[in-house]
């Protein structure tokens, strides 16, 4: 069962317009997505914990709402897109953080591509290209399923319309484009709309209205 019982406040001090991020080699891009209880809270404490471990987190995407892809009998997932200053860091302590952070949130693996608390995954991180095993630890940069999975691609697309992918050698743009209309049965990703026409405790007015 999945509640979306927003209640976490998150302070990003040094948001920047994402457009201007992909031309900075050192930015890499997370993708974030949870199907087991309060979704959004998941996220943003994900995203608190980057901030924690003194990530400095730059850009986040729109929050979208996926069907189920692999394994169907699971809640529909909450997904984002985050871009982060890569200066200093490096994509295995990145992963490192990553995975701190999947445990201290109760992620258990259990099921391939099965219901999780959080999952982080690093998309891309400047122009690495990695395919290695340390200590135990795979690392695939680019993100070896991106370029096929809508639900990454969307957000990505929010803040990196114009990256380029190192092996691929084609946009975020272009890959989206490509993935659409081949995908036979393509997975349902739309816009979270959390309180459609509900008024959220301490607003006056609704937050969101429901698009007709
Ligand atoms: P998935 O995200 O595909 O559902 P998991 O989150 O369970 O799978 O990750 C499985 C493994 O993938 C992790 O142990 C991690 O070492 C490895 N991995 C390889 N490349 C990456 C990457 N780019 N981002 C995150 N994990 C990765
Ligand atoms: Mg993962």
């Amino acid at each position: 069962m999945t509640s979306d019982l927003v209640t976490h406040d998150l302070v990003i001090p040094d948001l920047v317009y994402p457009d201007l991020l992909y031309m900075n080699s050192q930015t890499a891009y997370l993708g974030l997505g949870s199907n087991l209880g309060d979704r959004a809270s998941y996220l943003l404490q994900a995203v608190q914990g980057l901030l924690d471990h003194r990530l400095p987190v730059r850009a986040l995407s729109p929050l979208y709402e996926t069907d189920p892809v692999g394994y169907l009998d699971q809640p529909s997932f909450l997904n984002m897109v985050l871009a982060i200053d890569g200066n200093g860091w490096d994509p295995w302590r990145l992963l490192a953080v990553c995975q701190a952070i999947e445990s201290s949130l109760g992620r258990r693996r259990s099921i391939p591509q099965g219901p999780r608390t959080i999952d982080l995954d690093l998309l891309f991180f400047g122009q690495q290209v990695i395919a290695e095993s340390r200590e135990g630890v795979d690392l695939v940069l680019p993100h070896p399923r991106l370029a096929v999975r809508p639900f990454v691609l969307i957000p990505l697309c929010d803040l990196a319309p114009a990256f380029l992918h190192p092996v691929l050698g084609k946009t975020v743009a272009q890959l989206l484009a490509a993935v659409s209309p081949q995908t036979p049965s393509p997975p349902t990703v739309r816009r979270y709309d959390p309180g459609a026409g509900q008024v959220r405790p301490g607003c006056q007015e609704p937050l969101f209205h429901q698009q007709n």
